[in-house]
């Protein structure tokens, strides 16, 4: 924790595909109970949130169909604007003020990324969401995730994973040998191929130390647990 800062400041990672419920598009009971679990922290905890676009856009597979990849990496990105959008709409219901930052202009919609403007939001006590990725095509919000926490000063980063509550040795679902890790290192991570975030993301973290809790979000109240400095899942540390 950064001795200046009474309190702690996290990034929060959430699959788009958990805000489509397992579908495309935004499933609004699953993102009123995310809001509602992020809004808990209200006063306590400083948050940032990135949310994948994967219920909308995968910019990878739309290319495999035929697709210029640029393109279908900025519909991508535009999809995860709408997720942001959904999440806002439910926070503020939940009484928890939030700012949109995008990394595409879009006045009307979202403010757009400032850095110290979104820090100076979380102070004040808002959360403040990222949309659009990095604004750059051939990224990922994992990456993205990297660099946003690392600018704004984020204590660390918190992977909502659905499916999985943490990192394995093999995969759980083919293996049932497998077992959850407590702790592992981003260099174990590379050398073993275990994908916990793309390595471009990994690297970045494990070079600027930034460590990060890998948790799984269907639990009850995980996300709050996880915000409040729970020890749940995987810790990944440099
Ligand atoms: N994307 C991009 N640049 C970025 C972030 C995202 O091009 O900086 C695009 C990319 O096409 C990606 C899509 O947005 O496939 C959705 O993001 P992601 O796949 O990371 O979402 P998730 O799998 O976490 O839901």
């Amino acid at each position: 924790l950064d001795p200046e800062r009474s309190r702690r400041r996290v990034l929060l990672k959430l699959s788009g595909e958990v805000f489509g419920g397992g579908s495309v598009g935004v499933d609004p009971a699953t993102v009123r109970g995310i809001a509602e679990q992020i809004a808990a922290v209200r006063g306590q905890v400083e948050v940032c949130v990135v949310i994948g676009g994967g219920n909308f856009f995968r910019g990878a597979e739309l290319s495999k169909a035929g697709m210029d990849r640029a393109r279908a990496d900025y519909m991508g990105m535009l999809g995860t604007v709408m997720n942001c959008l959904a999440l806002q709409d439910f926070l503020e219901q939940s009484g928890q003020p939030t700012r949109v930052q995008t990394a595409i202009t879009m006045g009307q919609v979202a403010e757009s990324y400032i850095p110290l403007r979104a820090v100076r939001h979380m102070e004040k006590g808002r959360v403040v969401v990222f949309g659009a990725g990095a604004g750059m095509p051939y990224f990922s919000t994992d990456t993205v995730c990297a660099q946003r926490a690392l600018e704004v000063g984020a204590d660390m980063i918190l992977m909502g994973k659905s499916g999985v509550d943490g990192v394995y040795t093999a995969d759980p679902k083919a293996d049932p040998q497998a077992e959850r890790l407590e702790h592992l290192s981003y260099s174990d991570a590379l050398l073993r191929n275990i994908r916990v975030m793309d390595q471009t993301a990994m690297t970045m973290c494990n070079d600027n130390d930034l460590s990060m809790r890998v948790f799984g979000m269907e639990g009850e109240g995980n996300v709050t647990r996880a915000l409040l400095g729970e020890e749940l899942g995987t810790l990944v540390t440099p």
